[in-house]
């Protein structure tokens, strides 16, 4: 592990117990460069368990493709290497798992997308955002960048709804 003081990568494990009913081990460790101790935690790598509460209220589970596939879409022909779109998704899901337990709204979903998406690309991101808001009522997302909306429309991705399990294809 990297040192998060000095950025050595050299390190003693100095403590090792597992915490969270079993599910999770800490480890305590010291940087042998530095000296100083710093946590890591070790975790079984658990895909995200969400309900998706749809706009009409139906709940359908959550799916890490769907929003893969969403993003890539609005993504497309942008110069954004797939793991930087696999990072947008992480990022999101780090968001969800962290603020949710149970369920969330796909509407909730969509803006988290929307604002990391915009932080990568711009274009990208508008035309997310005015899929998005053919299904769900996001107001101002698009006015901002109305030009880029215009200069692009000519290849919005399809038209349907990203989060509600149907496809196109
Ligand atoms: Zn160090």
């Amino acid at each position: 592990m990297r040192c998060p003081f000095c950025k050595e990568d050299d390190d003693k494990v100095i403590d090792s117990r597992s915490t969270d009913n079993g599910r999770c081990i800490r480890r305590r460790r010291r940087c042998l460069r530095c000296q100083r101790r710093f946590t890591t935690y070790e975790r079984i790598e658990e895909g995200v368990k969400l309900s998706v509460i749809k706009r009409d209220g139906s709940r359908v589970p959550y799916n890490r493709d769907n929003m893969l596939l969403g993003i890539q879409r609005a993504a497309y022909k942008r110069p954004i290497p797939f793991e930087r779109i696999e990072q947008v998704v992480d990022e999101v899901e780090e968001f969800l798992v962290s603020h949710f337990e149970k369920e969330v709204s796909s509407q909730t979903i969509g803006e988290k997308i929307a604002e990391v998406l915009r932080r990568v690309d711009k274009v990208a991101y508008v035309r997310f955002a005015s899929v998005y808001r053919q299904f769900e009522d996001v107001g101002d997302f698009i006015e901002e960048a109305q030009d880029v909306i215009e200069r692009s429309a000519h290849d919005i991705p399809g038209q349907q709804n990203l989060f509600e399990g149907k496809s196109d294809s």
